[in-house]
Protein backbone atom coordinates (compact mmCIF):
# COMPACT_ATOMS: atom_id res chain seq x y z
CA UNK A 1 0.00 0.00 0.00
CA UNK A 2 1.47 3.67 -1.34
CA UNK A 3 2.88 5.02 2.07
CA UNK A 4 0.57 8.05 2.35
CA UNK A 5 -2.48 6.82 1.52
CA UNK A 6 -5.79 9.23 2.74
CA UNK A 7 -3.57 11.70 4.01
CA UNK A 8 -3.98 15.72 2.83
CA UNK A 9 -0.97 17.06 2.71
CA UNK A 10 -0.01 20.68 2.34
CA UNK A 11 3.32 21.92 0.94
CA UNK A 12 4.48 25.84 0.84
CA UNK A 13 6.98 26.77 -1.87
CA UNK A 14 5.65 24.02 -4.22
CA UNK A 15 6.15 25.41 -7.46
CA UNK A 16 9.60 24.76 -7.52
CA UNK A 17 12.84 22.95 -6.73
CA UNK A 18 12.82 20.63 -3.43
CA UNK A 19 9.07 21.42 -2.34
CA UNK A 20 7.92 20.57 -6.29
CA UNK A 21 9.51 17.05 -5.71
CA UNK A 22 8.59 16.65 -2.42
CA UNK A 23 4.21 17.08 -3.81
CA UNK A 24 5.57 14.71 -6.78
CA UNK A 25 6.65 12.15 -4.02
CA UNK A 26 3.96 12.33 -1.86
CA UNK A 27 1.48 12.53 -4.42
CA UNK A 28 2.71 8.98 -5.65
CA UNK A 29 2.81 7.93 -2.22
CA UNK A 30 -1.02 8.65 -2.33
CA UNK A 31 -1.34 11.66 -0.57
CA UNK A 32 -3.52 14.42 -2.09
CA UNK A 33 -1.82 17.20 -2.47
CA UNK A 34 -2.15 20.92 -2.20
CA UNK A 35 0.71 23.25 -3.39
CA UNK A 36 1.03 26.74 -1.90
CA UNK A 37 3.56 29.10 -3.67
CA UNK A 38 3.56 33.16 -4.09
CA UNK A 39 4.51 31.78 -7.64
CA UNK A 40 0.61 30.85 -7.95
CA UNK A 41 0.98 30.11 -11.65
CA UNK A 42 3.85 28.14 -11.27
CA UNK A 43 2.19 26.12 -8.07
CA UNK A 44 -0.52 25.12 -10.24
CA UNK A 45 1.68 24.00 -12.99
CA UNK A 46 3.08 21.77 -10.55
CA UNK A 47 -0.45 20.46 -9.36
CA UNK A 48 -1.04 20.05 -13.37
CA UNK A 49 1.62 17.73 -13.71
CA UNK A 50 0.50 16.00 -10.63
CA UNK A 51 -2.53 15.58 -11.82
CA UNK A 52 -1.51 14.62 -15.24
CA UNK A 53 0.64 11.30 -13.53
CA UNK A 54 -2.64 10.33 -12.34
CA UNK A 55 -2.05 12.30 -8.98
CA UNK A 56 -4.45 13.64 -6.40
CA UNK A 57 -3.65 17.53 -6.21
CA UNK A 58 -4.47 21.59 -6.12
CA UNK A 59 -2.69 24.66 -5.75
CA UNK A 60 -3.55 27.99 -4.35
CA UNK A 61 -1.62 31.45 -4.49
CA UNK A 62 -0.29 32.27 -1.52
CA UNK A 63 2.74 34.37 0.74
CA UNK A 64 3.63 32.94 3.54
CA UNK A 65 4.77 36.75 5.42
CA UNK A 66 0.92 37.33 4.98
CA UNK A 67 -0.55 36.13 7.92
CA UNK A 68 -4.05 37.29 7.21
CA UNK A 69 -3.95 35.03 3.52
CA UNK A 70 -2.37 31.84 5.56
CA UNK A 71 -5.58 32.00 7.53
CA UNK A 72 -7.59 32.17 4.78
CA UNK A 73 -5.69 29.84 2.62
CA UNK A 74 -6.39 27.12 5.20
CA UNK A 75 -10.13 27.96 5.65
CA UNK A 76 -10.19 27.72 1.60
CA UNK A 77 -8.11 24.28 1.89
CA UNK A 78 -10.74 22.82 5.28
CA UNK A 79 -13.85 23.38 2.55
CA UNK A 80 -12.84 22.42 -0.66
CA UNK A 81 -10.17 19.64 -0.10
CA UNK A 82 -10.25 18.16 3.38
CA UNK A 83 -8.19 18.08 6.84
CA UNK A 84 -4.81 17.94 6.33
CA UNK A 85 -3.07 15.81 8.11
CA UNK A 86 0.94 16.70 6.65
CA UNK A 87 2.08 19.85 6.42
CA UNK A 88 5.71 20.23 4.50
CA UNK A 89 6.91 24.18 5.54
CA UNK A 90 9.48 24.31 2.93
CA UNK A 91 9.30 28.00 1.24
CA UNK A 92 12.33 29.77 1.67
CA UNK A 93 14.75 32.07 0.06
CA UNK A 94 18.83 32.85 0.51
CA UNK A 95 21.41 35.66 0.29
CA UNK A 96 24.68 35.50 1.27
CA UNK A 97 25.73 38.92 2.30
CA UNK A 98 27.98 38.90 5.25
CA UNK A 99 27.05 41.11 8.12
CA UNK A 100 29.91 43.87 7.32
CA UNK A 101 28.36 44.28 3.56
CA UNK A 102 26.47 47.16 2.75
CA UNK A 103 24.14 48.23 5.93
CA UNK A 104 21.02 48.27 4.09
CA UNK A 105 21.86 45.08 2.27
CA UNK A 106 22.38 43.38 5.55
CA UNK A 107 18.96 45.01 7.40
CA UNK A 108 16.96 44.12 4.09
CA UNK A 109 18.08 40.48 3.89
CA UNK A 110 17.71 40.38 7.56
CA UNK A 111 13.99 41.49 7.35
CA UNK A 112 13.15 39.38 3.90
CA UNK A 113 14.65 36.16 5.00
CA UNK A 114 12.87 36.88 8.43
CA UNK A 115 9.58 37.25 7.12
CA UNK A 116 9.88 34.14 4.64
CA UNK A 117 12.16 31.92 6.20
CA UNK A 118 11.19 31.61 9.89
CA UNK A 119 7.85 33.88 10.45
CA UNK A 120 6.43 32.20 7.31
CA UNK A 121 7.00 29.00 9.16
CA UNK A 122 5.48 30.24 12.49
CA UNK A 123 2.13 31.74 9.96
CA UNK A 124 1.49 28.35 8.41
CA UNK A 125 1.68 26.39 10.83
CA UNK A 126 -0.16 28.29 13.04
CA UNK A 127 -3.03 28.87 10.36
CA UNK A 128 -2.99 25.09 10.08
CA UNK A 129 -2.89 23.87 13.75
CA UNK A 130 -6.63 23.09 14.03
CA UNK A 131 -6.73 20.27 11.38
CA UNK A 132 -3.07 18.94 12.48
CA UNK A 133 -4.09 18.52 15.85
CA UNK A 134 -7.62 16.95 14.61
CA UNK A 135 -5.69 14.21 12.19
CA UNK A 136 -2.56 13.65 14.77
CA UNK A 137 -0.55 15.05 12.01
CA UNK A 138 2.99 15.36 10.84
CA UNK A 139 4.98 18.47 10.22
CA UNK A 140 8.02 18.30 8.15
CA UNK A 141 10.21 21.92 8.24
CA UNK A 142 12.92 22.39 6.07
CA UNK A 143 16.16 23.58 7.38
CA UNK A 144 19.47 23.34 6.11
CA UNK A 145 22.98 22.49 6.93
CA UNK A 146 23.06 26.12 8.04
CA UNK A 147 20.93 24.76 10.67
CA UNK A 148 24.21 24.08 12.40
CA UNK A 149 27.31 26.37 12.19
CA UNK A 150 29.55 26.21 9.90
CA UNK A 151 32.85 28.29 8.75
CA UNK A 152 33.92 26.78 5.90
CA UNK A 153 31.45 29.19 3.34
CA UNK A 154 30.25 32.62 3.40
CA UNK A 155 27.24 32.45 5.19
CA UNK A 156 24.54 35.23 5.21
CA UNK A 157 23.72 35.83 9.46
CA UNK A 158 20.12 36.02 8.10
CA UNK A 159 19.95 32.53 6.77
CA UNK A 160 21.40 31.01 9.18
CA UNK A 161 19.96 32.24 12.29
CA UNK A 162 16.63 31.69 10.20
CA UNK A 163 17.85 28.04 10.00
CA UNK A 164 18.80 28.11 13.44
CA UNK A 165 15.40 29.14 14.44
CA UNK A 166 13.77 26.31 11.85
CA UNK A 167 15.41 23.60 13.90
CA UNK A 168 14.49 25.34 17.38
CA UNK A 169 10.73 25.72 16.25
CA UNK A 170 10.92 21.97 15.30
CA UNK A 171 12.17 21.05 18.81
CA UNK A 172 9.91 23.58 20.91
CA UNK A 173 6.87 22.07 18.71
CA UNK A 174 7.95 18.34 18.88
CA UNK A 175 7.74 18.96 22.55
CA UNK A 176 4.54 20.55 23.10
CA UNK A 177 2.49 18.90 20.37
CA UNK A 178 3.88 15.12 21.10
CA UNK A 179 0.99 14.71 23.52
CA UNK A 180 -1.55 15.31 21.29
CA UNK A 181 0.09 12.73 18.73
CA UNK A 182 1.66 15.37 16.19
CA UNK A 183 5.15 14.77 15.23
CA UNK A 184 7.79 17.69 14.03
CA UNK A 185 10.80 17.10 12.25
CA UNK A 186 13.35 18.64 10.05
CA UNK A 187 14.90 17.86 7.11
CA UNK A 188 18.49 19.61 6.57
CA UNK A 189 19.60 19.50 2.75
CA UNK A 190 23.24 20.12 1.97
CA UNK A 191 23.51 21.87 -1.44
CA UNK A 192 20.78 20.81 -3.88
CA UNK A 193 20.56 22.16 -7.29
CA UNK A 194 17.27 24.46 -7.63
CA UNK A 195 16.40 27.52 -9.22
CA UNK A 196 17.64 28.81 -5.58
CA UNK A 197 21.50 29.01 -5.84
CA UNK A 198 21.75 28.58 -9.60
CA UNK A 199 23.56 31.72 -10.12
CA UNK A 200 25.80 30.52 -7.27
CA UNK A 201 26.49 27.42 -8.99
CA UNK A 202 26.44 29.37 -12.38
CA UNK A 203 28.94 32.12 -11.09
CA UNK A 204 30.83 31.08 -8.30
CA UNK A 205 32.78 27.62 -9.13
CA UNK A 206 35.02 28.18 -6.12
CA UNK A 207 32.33 28.25 -3.60
CA UNK A 208 31.24 24.91 -5.14
CA UNK A 209 34.26 23.37 -5.21
CA UNK A 210 34.39 24.02 -1.08
CA UNK A 211 30.69 22.33 -0.97
CA UNK A 212 31.98 19.79 -2.71
CA UNK A 213 35.63 18.74 -1.49
CA UNK A 214 33.30 18.27 2.18
CA UNK A 215 30.67 16.33 0.53
CA UNK A 216 31.58 12.45 1.12
CA UNK A 217 28.90 11.39 -1.92
CA UNK A 218 31.24 14.07 -4.03
CA UNK A 219 28.45 15.34 -6.09
CA UNK A 220 25.92 18.12 -5.08
CA UNK A 221 22.06 16.50 -4.59
CA UNK A 222 19.16 17.05 -6.66
CA UNK A 223 15.41 18.26 -5.31
CA UNK A 224 14.54 14.00 -5.68
CA UNK A 225 17.28 13.48 -3.35
CA UNK A 226 15.06 15.13 -0.17
CA UNK A 227 11.86 12.99 -1.38
CA UNK A 228 12.56 10.05 0.61
CA UNK A 229 13.51 11.73 3.70
CA UNK A 230 10.25 13.66 3.25
CA UNK A 231 7.99 10.76 2.87
CA UNK A 232 9.54 8.67 5.60
CA UNK A 233 9.28 11.12 7.84
CA UNK A 234 5.50 12.17 7.17
CA UNK A 235 4.60 8.27 6.99
CA UNK A 236 4.11 5.84 9.55
CA UNK A 237 7.60 4.35 9.42
CA UNK A 238 9.05 7.33 11.30
CA UNK A 239 5.86 6.77 14.12
CA UNK A 240 8.10 7.13 16.90
CA UNK A 241 10.34 10.01 15.30
CA UNK A 242 9.78 13.48 16.47
CA UNK A 243 12.19 16.44 17.24
CA UNK A 244 14.78 15.13 15.25
CA UNK A 245 16.39 16.92 12.24
CA UNK A 246 17.36 14.30 9.38
CA UNK A 247 20.52 15.13 7.24
CA UNK A 248 20.16 15.13 3.59
CA UNK A 249 23.45 16.61 2.93
CA UNK A 250 25.71 13.54 0.95
CA UNK A 251 27.34 13.53 4.75
CA UNK A 252 29.08 17.09 4.62
CA UNK A 253 27.74 17.67 8.10
CA UNK A 254 29.85 14.17 9.07
CA UNK A 255 33.03 15.51 8.05
P1 LIG B 1 13.46 27.32 -4.93
O1 LIG B 1 13.67 26.39 -6.07
O2 LIG B 1 13.79 28.76 -5.09
O3 LIG B 1 11.95 27.14 -4.42
C1 LIG B 1 11.43 27.93 -3.40
C2 LIG B 1 9.99 28.27 -3.72
O4 LIG B 1 9.47 29.06 -2.64
C3 LIG B 1 9.86 29.13 -5.00
O5 LIG B 1 8.79 28.68 -5.79
C4 LIG B 1 9.59 30.51 -4.43
O6 LIG B 1 8.85 31.32 -5.31
C5 LIG B 1 8.77 30.16 -3.21
N1 LIG B 1 8.67 31.29 -2.30
C6 LIG B 1 9.57 32.28 -2.09
N2 LIG B 1 9.07 33.18 -1.24
C7 LIG B 1 7.83 32.76 -0.89
C8 LIG B 1 6.81 33.27 -0.05
N3 LIG B 1 6.96 34.45 0.58
N4 LIG B 1 5.67 32.58 0.08
C9 LIG B 1 5.49 31.41 -0.59
N5 LIG B 1 6.39 30.88 -1.42
C10 LIG B 1 7.57 31.55 -1.56
O7 LIG B 1 14.32 26.86 -3.65
P2 LIG B 1 14.68 25.42 -3.05
O8 LIG B 1 16.13 25.25 -3.19
O9 LIG B 1 13.75 24.38 -3.56
O10 LIG B 1 14.42 25.72 -1.51
C11 LIG B 1 13.35 25.14 -0.78
C12 LIG B 1 13.74 25.14 0.69
O11 LIG B 1 14.91 24.35 0.88
C13 LIG B 1 14.08 26.51 1.27
O12 LIG B 1 13.57 26.63 2.58
C14 LIG B 1 15.58 26.53 1.29
O13 LIG B 1 16.10 27.40 2.28
C15 LIG B 1 15.85 25.08 1.63
N6 LIG B 1 17.19 24.61 1.30
C16 LIG B 1 17.63 24.60 0.03
C17 LIG B 1 18.92 24.17 -0.24
C18 LIG B 1 19.48 24.12 -1.63
O14 LIG B 1 20.70 23.91 -1.77
N7 LIG B 1 18.69 24.32 -2.67
C19 LIG B 1 19.75 23.73 0.81
C20 LIG B 1 19.25 23.77 2.11
C21 LIG B 1 17.97 24.20 2.34
P3 LIG B 1 9.64 32.38 -6.25
O15 LIG B 1 10.70 31.61 -6.96
O16 LIG B 1 8.57 32.92 -7.13
O17 LIG B 1 10.23 33.39 -5.31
Amino acid sequence: MPLLQNHIAVVTGAASGIGRAIAAGYAREGAQVTLLDVDGKGAEAAAQEIRDAGGLAESFALDVTKREDCIAVAKRVADQVGRVSILVNNAGINRRNGFTADPAAVLKDWQDIMAINLNGVFNVTQAFLEPLLAAKGRIVNIGSIQSFLHVRTPNSPAYTTSKHGVLGFTRALAAELGKHGVRVNAIGPGLIETPLNAAVRANDPGLVKIFMDHTPLGRAGKPEDIVGPAIFLASDLASYVTGTIVMADGGYRAI
